[in-house]
């Protein structure tokens, strides 16, 4: 769905499908009755999340924010996620086509982080043979990161998986990269770490208009509550004090932020909070086309 335009760019959501999560990781500390009031959790405990990546076009560049889970996990994993990704091969190509573009389009692919509902579709597997799912593009990943998600950790371990990203190296297609690095003229990656540590969120400057994906640090429109946070997030404290400072920049200057994996909400307006830090949002807007303008407080 096309979000927004201006300054010779054009910013898309790309449905990458959708996962079942659990409700207690994805809201922390956050008791049950406050949040599944926002999103209802199933039988298991689990809550619908959208894998919603970022699609940006220039004159000279088709550039992909993320991938989704890809087409590697095993039956076990896609039973206990919820994974509903399948498509041409998966849901994320079977999109693109469906906007007019093909795999072979994308000139760059920049990562948030390497967590596998998000790095998962880097790479394809045909038939037993890995090869990039983008055959002509560089992929962006921030240098700690990578570091990072190499790890044995056993607190992370299990939210990544090497064999889904490690391979980019020998195919020579990965570019290390830092905070602030401008991907296309427009385009730049700021840190938004806490989720983990070198997390980070992609701004597009589109002139008159600002739209901010701030990926895993926000990744529902219930999150917009600053002390709503993942249990995934590495470190929770440095979370808090980076939506603190983000989402009070967002409302300022009411930008536009995309969910990454709210089921409904693909996108909203900042507004100011009425006190405090932080932001509040309006003009709420899913996945289809229509634009559903209504209060935040609504949806209490
Ligand atoms: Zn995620």
């Amino acid at each position: 769905m096309l979000i927004s335009e201006g300054a010779g760019l054009r910013v898309h959501s790309v449905d990458a499908g959708t996962m079942r999560l659990d409700g207690g990781s994805m809201f922390g500390v956050v008791p049950k009755p406050l949040w599944e009031k926002r999103i209802p959790a199933d039988d298991r405990n689990r809550i619908p999340i959208a894998m919603r990546c970022l699609l940006i076009e220039s004159e000279s560049a088709l550039v992909l924010v993320d991938t989704g889970v890809g087409n590697k996990e095993s039956g076990k994993a896609r039973d206990i996620y919820g994974i509903d990704n399948a498509g041409e091969p998966t849901r994320l190509e079977s999109s693109l086509r469906a906007m007019g573009f093909e795999p072979t389009d994308i000139d760059l692919v920049v990562s948030t982080h390497l967590h596998f509902d998000h790095a998962g579709g880097h790479l394809t597997d045909d038939d037993g043979e890995i090869r990039p799912s983008f055959p002509n593009a560089t992929y962006q990943i921030h240098r700690g990161e990578w570091a990072a998600a190499q790890t044995d950790n056993l607190r992370i371990l299990g939210s990544y998986a090497p064999d889904h990203f490690l391979p980019l190296e020998s195919f020579g297609v990965l570019e290390l990269i830092d905070w602030e690095h401008e991907v296309i003229p427009g385009v730049r990656v700021v840190g938004m770490p806490g989720h983990t540590e070198h997390h980070q969120g992609v701004i597009v400057e589109l002139g008159s208009d600002t739209i901010c994906y701030p990926c895993d640090l926000v990744p529902t429109a219930a999150h917009v509550k600053l002390n709503w946070i993942m249990a995934f997030d590495i470190e929770p404290m440095v979370t808090l004090e980076e939506k603190e400072r983000w989402l009070t920049e967002a409302g300022e200057n009411h930008w536009l932020l995309v969910f990454a994996h709210d089921p409904t909400i693909a996108s909203a307006r900042a507004r100011p909070a009425s006190r405090g830090p932080g932001c509040e949002l309006e003009e709420l807007a899913t996945d289809s086309d229509r634009i559903q303008v209504q209060n935040e407080s609504e949806l209490e």
